[in-house]
């Protein structure tokens, strides 16, 4: 018979090789209730927006989730206004656009202004992108005026590879699928333009982007007309106000945009689009083809 000391050893022994532990799990499948877990990543409370809050809402209409995250809390993104106020107005604001459309809205808590593609913040992207488990990230391309939006764009690429590796960032289980990453559309022609792979028509929820951008009063009627300086522009009304963003912000398809509309609705429906969003193929993560593109915009024809 064993003594009490030798049963005590016996059951530490047991605990610290993991044998009455279960032992912690390190990776994840993806989902299989047939939703898709998008996320899309700005620098700023209103990036996401701008570029993809049309397609988000499209997606949310037919009951995938996703998830919009700002990566730095907009703290710097105002003329008279600074510091921890603005990013609480801020993040009111995201939280609001959010509601208009029925997305997760997610604000980090870096300064704006001040984004570098640093490991810390890479475990940042990494862990949200695992916690979502995502099968689309979308995120701006980095060849940007803005620094922050520059940084962005290279941190989700660095989280691109390690979003599968278990031991980069282990407090949060990897992901056994890559998902596909893709760009945000823009206009920057250095070292080489935007290559649009998927346009999507946002006409039937142009008004749900325009809601989504009418809840960032900071940005939209104060802080982006200020620094083009044309603040005197915005009307004080807010019907009109909200007639005026639609003019300016409603994005129209570029010649590339038009052209990959009629690649995937055809000629006569992708002529008539008056309002899209797209979005082109990264090199780096899981590489679709036509029939995963398919899948992961369940709203193209
Ligand atoms: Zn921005």
């Amino acid at each position: 018979m064993r003594s009490l000391a030798t049963w005590t050893i016996v059951i530490w022994a047991a605990l610290h090789t993991g044998a009455l532990d279960q032992a912690p799990q390190r990776t994840q499948a993806p989902a299989t209730d047939g939703r898709l877990n998008i996320i899309a990543f700005g620098a700023h409370p209103d990036d996401c927006d701008q570029r993809a809050g049309g397609t988000a809402a499209k997606y949310a209409a037919l009951g995938h989730r996703v998830r919009f995250v700002s990566i730095t809390n907009g703290d710097a993104g105002h003329q008279t206004e600074g510091g921890g106020a603005l990013a609480a107005r801020r993040r009111a604001e995201a939280q609001a656009a959010g509601r208009k459309i029925g997305v997760d809205y997610v604000v980090l808590d870096n300064h704006d202004g001040e984004l570098l593609p640093t490991l810390a913040v890479r475990e940042q992207i990494i862990r949200q992108i695992r916690q979502w488990n995502a099968d689309l990230v979308l995120a701006p391309r980095p060849n940007d005026y803005h620094p922050d939006h520059r940084y962005t764009g290279i941190l989700v690429q660095d989280a691109a590879y390690m979003v599968v590796v278990p031991n980069v960032a282990p407090d949060t289980p990897a992901l056994r699928k890559n998902p596909v990453f893709m760009y945000f559309e823009d206009g920057f022609q250095k070292p080489q333009p935007f290559a649009p792979d998927v346009a999507v028509s946002i006409d039937e929820v142009i008004d749900k982007k325009i809601d989504m951008l009418d809840a960032h009063v900071s940005q939209m009627y104060e802080w982006l007309p200020w620094v083009a300086g044309n603040l005197e522009a915005v009307p004080k009304d807010p019907t009109a106000r909200r007639r005026w963003l639609f003019e300016t912000r409603a994005p129209r398809p570029t010649p590339a945009v038009r052209a990959t509309l009629v690649q995937w609705y055809g000629k006569e429906k992708g002529d008539a689009v008056r309002y899209a969003e797209a979005f082109e193929i990264c090199e780096y993560g899981t590489r679709p083809d036509q029939a995963m593109i398919r899948k992961l915009f369940p709203f193209l024809p």
